[in-house]
Formats: structure tokens, C-alpha cells, sequence
């Protein structure tokens, strides 16, 4: 397999320095490929999500949403961005010009086999790069299927799909790229990390940990209790951004598990441990004494009591009065921080962290005068 890797690598590296990604045209031609690949194998996708997850579909839309805004706003994100200029560059042209990176490694989990792939490469695309997809082993009907579709869509060269498990994946990160995008496990981003750093490659790491909800006796408890239980427990409880457990004084918690029996009735999930505090502050405490969370949900009808909680803890996202929902629009970004990760992606933001910002400042031959005196040596130039 190490040999199948890096014969992949070369390969997508030599398709993207032949330059065919650079022009726009050819990227929107490779989004839409991707959309018509969804459109025209929804039932297959739909069976291969039932056998590996028994999930009834609907888990596309949000990556059909992702390909429709790239397509529609590509031209926008890669414009040249005109900056500031200060009195030694008023005569030049400054801006930032978004390049592509190169080969874009993407590592997906098994939870949501489509969209945790689909979507980071949707956004490798837009920006112009190379990308070898690598998705979760766990997920094998999915990854299988997205092997054999995704070569008879997009371009086979630039955008090759590897399955495999983990020894797979540890020759495939001994390959040199110029990005890795990590779905999964803080243990495994660890080690995703250490192999990236022998090449130097920048990383971005979506990883799970602990998502606080506080849920204050100052709110509605029966719709709170209905929301953050249907966050709690849609696809199993398979999603990284669900609430892991709730905080609340004791003296609602009562309420609070009744709430959620009744939304749960005849239904079977995860648990969804209930920790008593003393008081909001109690809650930020515990929370703030514990790794910074992927996300984290606040209920309470007191509009200064949430900004405060805003102000006096972090997260990765934050969702108030119900869950998830941070994470379903897309001019938000969407990542961790601290042990629950580091970048970030979704709509443009996908574009952003798979580009180089790269800083442009050009200037003419003439108006030599205004340079003397930088020529002059006390008056040296200073960074
Ligand atoms: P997983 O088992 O699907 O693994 C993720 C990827 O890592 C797979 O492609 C797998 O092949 C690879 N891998 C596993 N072990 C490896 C190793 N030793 N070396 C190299 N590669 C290896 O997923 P998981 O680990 O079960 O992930 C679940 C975690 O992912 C949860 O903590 C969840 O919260 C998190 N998650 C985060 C997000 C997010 O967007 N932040 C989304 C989904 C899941």
C-alpha cells in the first residue's frame, strides 16, 4: 500500500502543477460534476448510509447546499481582496490574492460518511487544489461507493479516493501534502499531527471532547427539553457536535428529566448524564475546568445571563436556546478549539482555510525620490 500511495500522490501532484485546476472554469465544471454525482446516485448513497448506519437519508442536503454556494459564490471568494494601504503604498496595488495550496489530504469519520468527506473537498475544489479523499474503513459501503463514483465524475488524477483503515492511512500521511483536513478522534489528530509536522504540513483537525448544555431554571424547560433531547439523540447519537451532557441546579432537574422521558418515549438512545450545579457561575466553572469544548448550548431567557456565559467561557460554536444549529449555516464557521481542534470550514470558510492568502503588493519603477530616504543609512527602514 506504500507504493499505492505514493504512486496516487505523485500522480494528483503532477495533475495539479500541470496547472489544470488554476482557471475557474475548470473548478465550477468539478463542483457541478459533484452535484449531478448526487443527484444521480441518491438511491445508491441512500442504501450504502442504510447498510452502514441504517439511516433513512436526508443527511445530503446540507452538502448539496455546500456545492450549490461554492458554484455560486466561487468567483467572489477568489477574487483578488483589496487591503488597506498606509502612506508608503499609496501609489501601489496591495490585495490578497487566495491560491490554491496544492494536495489536500482528507481524512473522514464514519459517522457521517458523505458529508464529512464531500464537504472538505467541495471547498479543496473551489480553491483550486488537488485532493486524495481517504474515508473512515467503519463506513465501508459508503467508502466503497465513493471509490467507485467519485472517478466516473470528477477529474480521476486530481481528486483520487484511498479506502483502507489505519495502516492505510499511516503510509498515506507518510506522503508529503500541503494540507490535512482530519475528521475523528483527538487521539488519532494527535497522531495526524505528528506525521504532518515532518513535512512541515499545515493541519486542520475537526475533533470531538465534551459539548456542555446549561440549561437555566430561567427558560421554557418542556422546549428546552424537547430540543436539546432530539439534538442528543437524531443519528443515534452519532454527532460530534451533540450536547454530552447537561448542566442545571437541582432544583429543575426533576423537570428536566421528565422533559426529556417525554420526548423520548418508545425511543432508545445514548445516555445523557444530567450534573447538578449551584448557579450559573457553577456552571461556567465546570466547564471552564474541563478541555474547551466543540460546542456548547446554553437555555435561558435571560439575554444578559447568555452573553455573559458567552464572555466567561469557549467553545468551538455556540448555539443559545437550542443545538446544533451553529453548525447548519454556512457563512458561520464551524471547527474546534484547543484539544477539540484547530481550523475551521464550511461555506467560504472551507475556501479560506484550503487557500494561501497570499500578500501581493506591486509597484511601479517610478517616483524614486520618495525612496531616498531609505537609501540613506541612519535612516534605516523599520520592519
Ligand atoms: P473513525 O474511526 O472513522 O476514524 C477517523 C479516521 O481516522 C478514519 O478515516 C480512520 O481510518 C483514521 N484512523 C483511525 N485510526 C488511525 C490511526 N491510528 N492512524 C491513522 N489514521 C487512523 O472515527 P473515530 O475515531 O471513531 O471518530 C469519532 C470521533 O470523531 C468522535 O470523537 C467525534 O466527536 C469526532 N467527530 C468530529 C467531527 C467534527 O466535525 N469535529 C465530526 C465527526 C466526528
Amino acid at each position: 500500500s506504500s507504493k499505492v500511495s505514493s504512486f496516487v500522490v505523485e500522480r494528483a501532484k503532477e495533475a495539479f502543477l500541470g496547472g489544470r485546476t488554476r482557471p475557474l472554469e475548470f473548478r465550477l465544471q468539478q463542483l457541478k460534476a459533484l452535484q449531478r454525482m448526487i443527484t444521480d446516485r441518491q438511491t445508491e448513497i441512500s442504501t450504502a448510509l442504510k447498510q452502514d448506519l441504517n439511516r433513512v437519508s436526508g443527511a445530503l442536503i446540507s452538502l448539496e447546499n455546500e456545492i450549490a454556494l461554492a458554484i455560486e459564490k466561487l468567483a467572489e471568494w477568489a477574487a483578488p481582496r483589496p487591503v488597506e494601504k498606509n502612506l508608503l503604498t499609496l501609489t501601489d496595488e496591495v490585495y490578497i490574492q487566495p491560491e490554491p495550496l496544492g494536495v489536500v489530504l482528507i481524512i473522514g469519520a464514519w459517522n457521517y460518511p458523505w458529508a464529512l468527506t464531500l464537504s472538505p473537498l467541495v471547498g479543496a475544489i473551489a480553491a483550486g487544489n488537488a485532493a486524495v479523499v481517504k474515508p473512515s474503513e467503519l463506513s465501508e459501503y459508503s467508502a466503497l461507493l465513493l471509490r467507485a463514483l467519485l472517478p466516473r465524475y470528477l477529474d480521476k488524477d486530481l481528486y483520487p479516493v484511498i479506502t483502507g483503515g489505519v495502516s492505510e492511512t499511516q503510509e498515506l500521511l507518510k506522503q508529503r501534502f500541503d494540507h490535512v483536513f482530519y475528521t475523528g478522534s483527538s487521539a488519532v489528530g494527535k497522531l495526524v499531527m505528528q506525521a504532518a509536522a515532518q513535512h512541515l504540513t499545515p493541519v486542520t483537525l475537526e475533533l470531538g471532547g465534551k459539548s456542555p448544555c446549561y440549561i437555566d431554571k430561567n427558560c421554557d424547560l418542556r422546549v428546552a427539553c424537547r430540543r436539546v433531547t432530539w439534538g442528543k439523540f437524531v443519528n443515534c447519537g452519532q454527532t460530534c457536535i451533540a450536547p454530552d451532557y447537561i448542566l442545571c441546579e437541582p432544583c429543575i432537574q426533576g423537570r428536566v428529566v421528565e422533559g426529556i422521558r417525554q420526548t423520548l418515549l418508545e425511543i432508545f438512545g445514548p445516555l445523557l448524564p444530567i450534573v447538578t450545579v449551584s448557579d450559573m457561575d457553577d456552571a461556567i466553572r465546570f466547564i471552564n475546568e474541563r478541555e474547551k469544548p466543540l460546542a456548547l448550548y446554553i437555555f435561558c431567557s435571560d439575554k444578559k445571563a447568555v452573553k455573559r456565559m458567552i464572555d466567561e467561557t469557549t467553545s468551538g460554536g455556540v448555539t443559545v436556546n437550542d443545538v446544533m444549529m451553529h453548525c447548519a449555516l454556512s457563512s458561520l464557521p464551524f471547527g474546534g478549539v484547543g484539544q477539540s481542534g484547530m481550523g475551521r470550514y464550511h461555506g467560504r470558510h472551507t475556501f479560506d482555510q484550503l487557500s494561501h492568502q497570499r500578500a501581493c503588493l506591486l509597484r511601479s519603477l517610478g517616483m524614486e525620490s520618495v525612496n531616498l530616504a531609505r537609501y540613506l543609512s541612519k535612516l534605516k527602514m523599520t520592519f
